[in-house]
């Protein structure tokens, strides 16, 4: 027997209905790429979000298509997430800091049909247009007065010129829930970055259980501002909860130095805000160098990479902001676990509440998890085992776009998410290292992340990596790279001195090599396959 409930389908126009509607007057405001503030209402965005419905219409798309974007958080990039999407076409978000060659690539594995592209950012979607001859026209989002030219795309079309001449009158179409709503590659280490395709169910569904008190914890009261980008796994929804909640939108535009991110934060109330550790970084050094405080601010998640204790201190202690830590994939829409107390946790000491905030926390309802060793088998919570992660879930990938295998996507239905964990009786996950990172001593695995966020801790490291090194004994031993902070000069006895008595005894490095600079991926993280190769030949004292 059937439930007799209304089959109203999950689509992610409902979302900007529903903002329009009963939260019409609230704020959306962007720092824009020309370089204004810009502010406007939910009313006012659905308005032209419908306008750019038609607009595309006008252009021929269909549902299906895929429209690339090459934009930084704006409230035009918005536009095209609900005028895109809420056609039945697929929005394609596309990070602008991966190599040339990986975005032709992209670009043309995905099909794109039109690029739509932030003033910025159009040189190099110059430079891209001769590798990716299916892309039929190029959108650059800004006003006429501001329009390039272009001898390479003569005839590139004005985003305001586009949406100007069109009916604000719209009916969102209903159509299946499955149906594919974006589109966002992701770059491993090694071989071409894959697309992970969401659907309006996985999003409208993720979304819902993002805004719960346990994840993100947003209602209409808040005043959220995502500097995750939204070209990393949709700015970890946040465009979404933003509608689903009423709340106002704070979008920092291409600029995310320390004092730009911090004139928005207290200029628009921001209560809540998302992003990887290196911005906070940026943020803190910024607060410290001029004494300022953070006045409306109340809580930051933080994930993406891990989230040293010493960032979270300073959140908590120095500022009054709570820090929630986040896990989660670009194949996990992307939230998977967060940090948030359970009951039994009120009341625990400083402590105690540090210990666990650096965990990555606990699986929020839809994400399904396990930890599995070398043969498979599953492996016990009890806070030490380490194994595979692998997950599954209505927010989970199933396979790439256009790809036919994915050895990581097995055929019992989970999904391994290449990070090595361990998980402890309350159900928080601890992350120690990717697998490929992962270092292993006497057969033992060392926890690379853990002594990277330890060592960051030392007032005269600004950033710090542990990789592998062979050692004829013990097959590899840790070495850290150290980036000194400022004018410091640390030497290899104190950062030793510093990690002794925090970690076990032999996972403490067998050399300190001071850097310039570490190398990172397009989304932030540490380059560790670089840093390998850099120092595959490097001689340990012990070897
Ligand atoms: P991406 O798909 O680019 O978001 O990258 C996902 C990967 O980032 C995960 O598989 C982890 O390796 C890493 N990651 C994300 N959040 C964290 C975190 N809080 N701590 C450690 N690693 C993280």
């Amino acid at each position: 027997m059937q439930g007799l409930i209304m089959d109203t389908p999950l689509l992610i126009s409902s979302l900007i209905e529903f903002a329009a509607r009963y939260h019409a007057d609230t704020e959306l405001v962007t720092r824009t790429v020309e370089g204004p503030i810009h502010r406007y209402s939910y009313a006012d965005a659905n308005r032209r979000a419908k306008r750019l419905a038609n607009a595309l219409a006008g252009l021929g798309v269909k549902p299906g298509d895929r429209i690339g974007t090459l934009a930084w958080n704006t409230y035009r990039h918005f536009e095209t997430y609900y005028g895109v999407s809420g056609i039945g076409a697929v929005l394609h978000t596309i990070n602008p800091r991966l190599f040339e060659d990986q975005l032709a690539y992209i670009v043309d594995h995905a099909g794109d049909s039109y690029l739509f592209v932030d003033l910025n950012l159009f040189p190099l979607v110059e430079r891209l247009i001769e590798k990716t001859p299916a892309v039929k026209g190029v959108v650059v989002m800004t006003d006429a007065n501001s329009m390039p030219t272009s001898e390479r795309i003569p005839n590139a079309i004005c985003y305001e010129t586009l949406i100007a001449g069109q009916s604000e009158r719209y009916d969102w179409p209903t159509f299946d829930e499955k149906t594919a709503s974006s589109l966002c590659y992701t770059s491993g280490t090694t071989g071409h970055p894959k697309g992970v395709l969401y659907s309006h169910r996985s999003t409208i569904l993720h979304a819902y259980a993002s805004a719960l008190p346990d994840a993100l914890n947003l209602s209409a009261g808040d005043s959220i501002m995502p500097v995750v980008p939204m070209f990393h796994a949709n700015a970890w929804s946040l465009p979404y909860v933003a509608t689903l909640t009423g709340a106002k939108l704070v979008m920092p535009g291409p600029k995310l130095d320390g004092a730009s991110v911090y004139e928005l934060l207290e200029s628009e109330g921001v209560t809540f805000t998302a992003a990887v550790p290196t911005v906070w970084l940026m943020l803190l050094a910024h607060l410290r160098e001029s004494g300022l405080k953070l006045a409306t601010l109340k809580r930051v998640v933080i994930g993406g990479s891990a989230c040293p204790r010493s960032m979270m201190e300073a959140f908590e202690e120095e500022y009054g902001v709570q820090v929630r830590h986040a896990w989660g994939m670009t194949e996990m829409s992307p939230l998977g676990t967060l940090n948030t107390p359970k009951a039994k946790h009120l009341g625990e000491s400083r402590e105690a509440y540090f210990d666990r905030g650096e965990k990555q926390g606990r699986p929020i309802y839809g994400v399904d998890i396990q930890i599995v060793g070398d043969d498979g088998a599953e492996l016990p919570w009890d806070g030490k085992a380490f194994g595979d992660l692998r997950v599954r879930g209505p927010w989970i990938a199933s396979g790439y776009f256009h790809l036919d295998q994915s050895p990581a996507h097995g055929s019992d239905g989970w999904f391994s998410t290449g990070d090595v964990c361990t998980i402890d009786p309350d159900g928080y996950v601890r992350i120690t290292d990717r697998s490929k990172d992962v270092i292993k001593s006497g057969g033992e695995w060392i926890s690379s992340i853990d002594i990277e966020n330890i060592a960051v801790g030392h007032p005269g490291v600004a950033e710090a990596a542990v990789i592998g090194v062979a050692h004829p004994k013990w097959d590899e031993r840790p070495l850290l790279l150290v980036v000194p902070k400022g004018d410091a000069k640390p030497t290899r006895e104190q950062i030793l001195k510093f990690l002794d008595g925090k970690i076990a005894k032999w996972w403490l490095p067998d050399d300190v090599v001071f850097v310039k600079e570490l190398p990172h991926t397009a989304t932030g993280k540490l380059l560790k396959s670089k840093l390998r190769d850099d120092f595959k030949d490097f001689k340990l004292p012990s070897a």
